[in-house]
């Protein structure tokens, strides 16, 4: 982030920059308020820019929610919902019992060629 690539300068020491000419970028403060410390971090964003829902809290480093008044914004998960595992996705198909049903159908259809007369099992055990 920006604190790191300002890290070893004086902050509010010299610039080379020159600041005629330049115009403000009218700028909102928004408050990030953190589930697991309880603080607020202040964060400033340009006016037109959409502040995310969530920041790290400066405190703690955990999730702080963005506040809008008395209350913390909604936060959308549907990005986080697409890192579900292979096995979430087929849980949401099946259910537990129809799986066990399913891997005895298999097993007993692999016991079956295992045991069974001219299967692959008997040809090479001869
Ligand atoms: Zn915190």
């Amino acid at each position: 982030m920006a604190d790191r690539s300002l890290r070893g300068i004086r902050l509010g020491a010299q610039s080379l920059q020159s600041e005629e000419g330049v115009v403000f970028e009218e700028r909102t403060e928004h408050l990030y308020r953190c589930a697991e410390c309880g603080r607020d971090t202040k964060l400033m964003f340009a006016h037109d820019a959409e502040a995310p829902a969530t920041w790290e809290c400066r405190t703690c480093g955990s999730e702080a929610v963005r506040r809008v008044g008395d209350t913390t914004v909604e936060v959308d998960r549907s990005s986080e919902k697409a890192a579900r595992s292979h096995w979430d996705m087929l849980l949401e198909r099946r259910t537990i019992p129809e799986l066990d049903e399913l891997l005895e159908e298999r097993l007993a259809l692999l016991r079956s060629r295992r045991g069974g007369h001219g299967g692959d099992a008997d040809r090479l055990s001869a």
